[in-house]
């Protein structure tokens, strides 16, 4: 029998496994908070009974992966780790220090199907969905290693959440337990490559997470060429769904736009992006492409980055460009992964 996740059961699952064993609830809240501090073995549960910890290193695991690698930029301290689960899969997380707090950016996916064309987390296509609680462990093993509150969670890292979307629906929740990490929900961010029928499944879930969604591109033409997904769904119903978000959640929605030297970046496209948005309750925020190995892509120079943003700001429509961080480390984006699967020394 396979062992189970401990950080996949609920409080009640927890409790009917202590209770089980012949113990009584106060155990429970010993594991959930040494669980919550990130420790990977039961045997370092200090206070835990011998024959409870051996009973439960029998059929359960902590759900605390390993950290296979760390890399710390020496600009500004973000910081990236490369988590292995326990089958061997392996994802990146990012801890990022912003003014109002500490930010841990999650991997929902080991791999992604999406296909996007400067993505490196894209390249081997999708291994496997990660559950909640392997999620909610990437927060923890951070938090853990800085020692600091994390107060942010960004849905941003390798895989496409609203492809896994009950795990993710289930781990955004476990985010907000008061009695685990108490991550107010309006700190969370979702990023979706922009799945139409889940964006409407989402705003009826009552979730005052932000909604993050990649663009890319002002015409159908465009999106096509940079991410497949863009052949499944065209503009005007992506914009369609987020207005029905926007609707229902009364919340602002985040749009990235990766400006893509001579693809995406010339004065119509940002005029027709501001046409096309106009309006609405939203943000822009622009990133320059961070070229991956391979993607052929470059950023466009500062200058033209600014007059893109003033074209839209010029037409009402809110922007801001991302401030880069881990500019050093090869920013975000699932470069970690893709050099040390290559066996480069990072
Ligand atoms: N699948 C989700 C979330 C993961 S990617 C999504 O598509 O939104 C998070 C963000 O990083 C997305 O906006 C994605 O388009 C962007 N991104 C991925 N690779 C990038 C790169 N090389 N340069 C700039 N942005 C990139």
């Amino acid at each position: 029998m396979q062992q189970k996740n401990m950080l996949d059961m609920s409080e009640q699952d927890l409790k009917e496994i202590v209770s089980g064993l012949g113990y009584p609830e106060y155990r429970c809240n010993q594991i959930f908070n040494w669980l919550y501090k990130g420790t990977a073995h039961f045997g370092d549960m200090k206070n835990l009974p011998r024959q409870l910890i051996d009973r439960l290193e029998e059929n359960y695991v902590t759900g605390i992966p390993e950290i296979l690698k760390k890399q710390v930029s020496r600009l500004d301290g973000t910081t990236k780790y490369l988590v292995k689960y326990r089958d061997g899969s392996i994802v990146e997380c990012v801890h990022l220090t912003y003014q109002f707090g500490r930010t841990v950016c999650v991997s929902s996916q080991v791999g992604c199907r999406m296909s996007c064309t400067f993505c490196a987390s894209t390249k081997g296509g999708l291994v496997r969905n990660l559950s909640a609680g392997e999620m909610l462990a990437q927060v923890l093993v951070v938090q853990r290693d800085m020692k600091k509150r994390i107060s942010n969670v960004v849905i941003m890292g390798s895989g496409e959440p609203l492809d896994n979307y009950e795990n993710v629906i289930r781990f955004v929740r476990i985010l907000g337990n008061k009695e685990g990490l108490n991550i107010g929900l309006r700190h969370v961010t979702l990023s979706t490559c922009g799945l139409v029928s889940e964006i409407k499944r989402l705003a009826e879930q009552g979730l005052p997470i932000t909604l993050s969604v990649s663009l890319h591109a002002a015409d159908d033409e465009t999106r096509r060429y940079l991410m497949p997904v863009a052949k499944k769904y065209k503009i005007e119903e992506v914009l369609d769904s987020c207005r029905y978000y926007i609707e229902r959640t009364g919340r602002k929605i985040t749009f990235e736009y990766a400006l893509v030297e001579g693809v995406n970046d010339s004065h119509e496209d940002a005029a027709k992006l501001a046409s096309i948005l106009r309006g609405m309750l939203c943000n822009v925020n622009l990133i320059p492409v961070n070229p991956v190995e391979g993607s052929g892509y470059n950023q466009p120079e500062a200058g033209k980055v600014r007059r893109f943003k003033k074209i839209l700001a010029d037409r009402g429509v809110s922007v801001t460009v991302r401030r880069e961080m881990g500019r050093d480390i090869g920013g975000a984006c699932g470069q970690l992964k893709a050099g040390y699967i290559k066996g480069e020394k990072v």
